[in-house]
């Protein structure tokens, strides 16, 4: 028995048997797991519950994964595993950037998810919410790079957190505009490149030792911690 609270999981799947069996498994191992079947639940779920992890189908009734995906990462840097019924299906997603941590393809061996999720957890604990002296607090809206506060506006600190979902990923400007206003209003790359350097002097303010957010030529940014 462990002393400390079970992790929550929240699972977003529609198909009832198959929700029902990941979250016996969840459950067996330990894990505090709630299911949520209709796509325009799972946010308002999300912010209620507050979970560790998000298992999230891409076909959902009523709002699909990619939508709901984006959207939790305007707010938030919670581990996402993405699921999705067809294997070709998982390189398009690649490609669209979700920031998700993980995909699986169904049928899938709950073992196996679980083997995951485990193994997602364990890195997420260690970082990258903490990595490299950059802490983000989602639910805060609070940003602390070295031990030191950061006074972000929303822009930057959805900007930071999108890049701090995925350290080492280059996200393209489409990519990051998209996440910085998920109202799709238009906005050209050069506001994006001016929030850029606007967070760059705010974090080079706490620490000079190295640069990190880098610029990718012709791709995009990236934050290195
Ligand atoms: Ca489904």
């Amino acid at each position: 028995m462990s002393a400390t609270q079970p992790r929550r999981i929240l699972i977003a799947e529609d198909e009832p048997k198959l929700a029902a069996l990941l979250r016996d498994y969840l459950t067996a191992s330990g894990f505090d797991a709630s299911c949520v079947s209709d796509g325009l639940r799972v946010v308002p779920e999300f912010r209620r519950s507050n979970p560790d992890l998000v298992i999230l189908d891409l076909m959902l009734p009523h709002r699909d994964g990619l939508e709901i995906c984006r959207e939790l990462r305007t707010f938030s840097t919670v581990p996402i595993v993405m699921v999705t019924a067809r294997v070709e299906e998982i390189d398009r997603l690649l490609g669209l950037e979700l920031g998700a941590d993980d995909y699986v393809c169904k049928p899938f061996s709950p073992r196996e998810v679980v083997a995951r999720i485990k193994a997602i957890l364990r890195r997420a604990t260690r970082g990258p919410a903490a990595a490299g002296g950059l802490t983000i607090d989602a639910d805060r809206h609070r940003a602390e790079f070295e031990g030191v506060a950061l006074e972000l506006t929303p822009v930057e600190f959805r900007l930071l957190s999108t890049l701090a979902a995925a350290p080492g990923r280059v996200f393209s400007r489409a990519r990051l505009m998209e996440n910085l206003y998920p109202d799709h209003r238009i906005v050209t790359d050069r506001t994006v490149d001016s929030h850029v350097k606007n967070l760059r002097r705010k974090l080079e303010k706490v620490s000079q030792a190295h640069e990190a957010i880098q610029s990718v030529y012709g791709l995009g940014y990236k934050l290195e911690l």
